[in-house]
């Protein structure tokens, strides 16, 4: 038997909807600029024929729960939502075609990927890697994953609210590249898990929150997820 030195951290791991078992966290993979709007609105339009996908990571230790308070983050005066279809992968893949992508589906979440988008820009605009923009402790909420498996989500309403002001507004049918072109692609790169989540790529209307704001967002046919500022620590 393995012998640690102190206890090793617990598991990341997701509700699951329907069940008390909870799903354990592989990896979490992020797709950049997926939504045409959203893409403009960083100043990086995306032509599809002329560009490829392209992902960042963060640790599954930034995972939180839809419901959670979470403290401003530390070293940002931009700390930004952006609402997200988290699509969670139940069997393994590598190279799969799009047209077989489905069988890596076991279910879908709503997702926010909080972001101290001030650093992202700057890490951005210097050629520098995005991580302390992006891989920010709590900052990779997800919801009770609903299990489709083997299913596409190919359109389906995605809404954001801040103190219940609507902020983002969009459709599944609106992304880039779908979720079966997607998962085909990240599978080039890596041997996709099960346990690895994806966020999808966030629509446009991002923006920054306040200590003391409160987030809901929903995706039809998805579920809610919720997430609550409080002051920084
Ligand atoms: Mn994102």
């Amino acid at each position: 038997m393995t012998t640690y030195l102190w206890n090793p951290p617990a598991v990341p791991s997701v509700a699951v909807q329907g069940t008390s078992d909870r799903l354990p966290v592989n990896r979490l993979f992020f797709v950049g600029r997926n939504y045409h709007a959203h893409a403009i609105e960083m100043g990086r339009p995306v032509d599809k024929a002329a560009s490829k996908l392209f992902y960042f990571t963060k640790s599954p230790q930034t995972l939180v729960g839809s419901g959670a308070t979470v403290a401003y983050p530390p070293e940002t005066a931009d700390f930004q939502y952006e609402m997200e279809l988290v699509v969670a992968i139940g069997r393994p893949g590598f190279r799969v075609t799009a047209g077989d992508a489905h069988e890596l589906i076991y279910g879908y979440a709503c997702g926010l990927d909080m972001t101290r988008r001030d650093l992202q820009l700057a890490a951005r605009d210097q050629g520098r890697p995005w991580d302390l923009g992006k891989d920010v402790e709590q900052s990779s909420v997800v919801s009770a994953i609903v299990p489709m498996p083997g299913r596409v989500l190919d359109r389906g309403a995605l809404e954001l609210r801040v103190n219940g002001k609507t902020r983002q507004q969009s459709d599944l049918s609106m992304l880039i590249w779908n979720v079966r072109e997607v998962i085909a692609d990240l599978s080039r790169f890596y041997h996709l898990e099960p346990g690895d989540l994806i966020y999808t790529g966030t629509p446009e209307g991002v923006g920054a929150v306040s200590a003391g704001d409160r987030i809901d967002g929903s995706i039809a046919g998805v579920g809610e997820i919720g997430l609550h500022v409080k002051a920084a620590d």
